[in-house]
């Protein structure tokens, strides 16, 4: 068994735990990682992936959450730029709330969103080009912009950025057993990554919607009480062309999104069902009929449970409350226990997306005492790894430039190389045409040599991982494909 020791073990790789190992890397700590699935494998490659305010958070009275979250949105359009992109959003007018409520929420959120770099917010007119795409006759809508992401690639490149300072990371590999020691923890860790013991000064659970399980590994509760909640995306061909996504007001008070998904999909989501356990997860034909009605209710289109190419759902561990899921806190907390040993427990709970880089500084804020650390966060300056040069037309250049040095190489590949891994793509495709280029054609833009990539630098060990996290190429790729693409993988596994 590998025994080593660290500062901080990290326990769980969504997207908050790459955030606090690439903040807590930065700022010069020994950091060590352990996933017991894949990067990304739970809730953080199953959200709606916007970065967003939430406009709905307002009508909650959420202010600040919403103005961490509009800010967060700045830094991220900047230090993930290859990773995300503008996305224009249509409210229809359609009766739920009064456009004047709308005028006005939207008014604020440009306001707490500031010097945005994003354009604001206007009134669509009846009859404005968007509004025909939808089955009955609008009054008029609402525009405004948020950013869309791919959240597993956000949530792998921190762990990139977080390995590149001295962080490990160990996937398939769980937590399973905490032992005190005097000035901290011996945990072992198991699964098919290996097995490990690790000396750990500080234990960070941020193991989600499981923190709970792991809080009971050294016989403790969780802080507060969490209600999961399950959101569910399904992901149909186009509802029609155009670019803008659409916020679909329920009779609930819950909104829909449709948003284009690639040039071919529009994802469609979500649900808000209560579970009990997290065991419980996993998609409900109540679910689907929900939204497949919200958008046969909506659009002019013919869509039915054939048309679904694609469906996941996540759990939201939310804070507390009793009420309804939809006006549950979106907030987070991070509680660290610390204890005159100079042993740490930090537990984080709740969270969005948007606002991991935060909740990370914010974590990492507090363990500075611990550790004697007084480095700043510098994570909102320094660009996550393949972001380099990306905003502002970036990407099409280095396509270009990649095309001229390669023109061999197909355009088309090169352009999805360069929207999966920005500015990194270059050494991708070096390394490609040194070992002979692009390699087996899967079919959905999938070619052999960024599978090895994908296996080689960014812990793919499964064929799904490639298939639906490091790559969307399982969307464009039919069932045979699919299927074929496995089998190989598994060759290469045993070979
Ligand atoms: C349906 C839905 C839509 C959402 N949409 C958005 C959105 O559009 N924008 C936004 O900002 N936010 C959104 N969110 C919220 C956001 O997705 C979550 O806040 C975020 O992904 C949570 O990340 P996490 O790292 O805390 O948890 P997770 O991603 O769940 O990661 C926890 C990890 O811990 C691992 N783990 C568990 N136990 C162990 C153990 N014993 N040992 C090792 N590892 C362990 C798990 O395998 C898992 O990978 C959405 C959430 C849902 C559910």
């Amino acid at each position: 068994m590998a025994s080593d020791t660290c500062d901080l073990l990290i326990v769980g790789a969504g997207i908050n735990g790459a955030g606090i190992a690439r903040d807590a890397a930065l700022r010069g700590l020994d950091v060590v990682v352990c996933e017991r699935g894949d990067i990304a494998g739970a809730t953080s490659s199953a959200s709606t992936k916007l970065i967003h305010g939430g406009l709905r958070y307002l009508e909650q009275g959420a202010f600040a959450l919403v103005r961490e979250s509009l800010r967060e949105r700045e830094v991220l359009g900047r230090i993930a730029a290859h990773l995300v992109r503008p996305q224009r959003f249509i409210v229809p007018h359609t009766g739920e709330r009064p456009p004047w409520l709308l005028a006005l929420g939207l008014t604020f959120y440009d306001w707490l969103a500031g010097n945005s770099t994003l354009p604001r917010s206007e009134r669509l007119a009846h009859g404005s080009p968007p509004l025909g795409k939808l089955r009955r006759p609008v009054p008029g809508a609402h525009a405004y912009y948020d950013l869309q992401v791919d959240d597993a690639r956000l949530t792998l490149t921190n762990l990139l950025d977080a390995q590149a300072l001295g962080a490990r990371v160990l996937t398939r590999c769980a937590l399973r057993q905490v032992v005190a020691v005097p000035r901290g923890w011996r945990c072992l860790l198991g699964g098919r990554g290996g097995e490990h013991e690790i000396m750990a000064r500080c234990v960070v659970n941020v193991a989600g919607p499981w923190m709970p399980e792991v809080e009971a590994l050294r016989g403790a509760q969780s802080p507060t009480r969490l209600r999961l909640v399950q959101g569910t995306h399904i992901i149909v061909p186009r509802l029609h062309d155009g670019d803008d996504a659409w916020l679909l007001q329920q009779a609930d008070r819950r909104v829909v999104f449709a948003i284009p998904w690639g040039e071919r999909f529009h994802l469609v989501g979500t649900t808000e069902t209560e579970l009990t356990s997290t065991g419980a997860l996993g998609v409900t034909a109540a679910e689907r009929s929900y939204l497949l009605g919200t958008l046969t209710r909506v659009f002019d289109v013919a869509v039915g449970e054939a048309d679904i190419r694609h469906e996941f759902c996540g759990m939201r561990p939310l804070i507390g409350g009793t009420g309804s899921a939809r006006t549950a806190s979106r907030e987070y907390r991070v509680n660290l226990k610390q204890d005159a040993q100079g042993r740490g427990w930090m537990s984080v709970q709740g969270g969005k997306l948007t606002t991991y880089r935060r909740l990370a500084e914010t974590a990492v804020d507090r363990l500075s005492g611990l550790f004697g650390n007084s480095n700043a966060c510098t994570t909102a300056q320094r660009p996550l790894p393949g972001s380099d040069g990306m905003s502002a037309g970036g990407r099409v250049e280095l396509t270009r430039r990649l095309a001229l040095r390669w023109p061999g190489i197909a355009a088309d590949w090169l352009h999805a190389l360069t929207a999966r891994h920005g500015a990194v793509a270059e050494r991708l495709v070096k390394e490609a045409v040194d070992e002979g280029g692009p390699g087996r054609d899967f079919g959905g833009g999938l070619h052999e040599a960024e599978v090895r990539w994908c296996a080689r630098h960014e812990w793919a060990r499964e064929a799904d991982d490639v298939l639906w996290r490091r790559t969307r190429c399982g969307l464009e790729m039919t069932a045979v494909q699919r299927a074929e693409f496995s089998a190989w993988w598994n060759s290469q596994r045993t070979a």
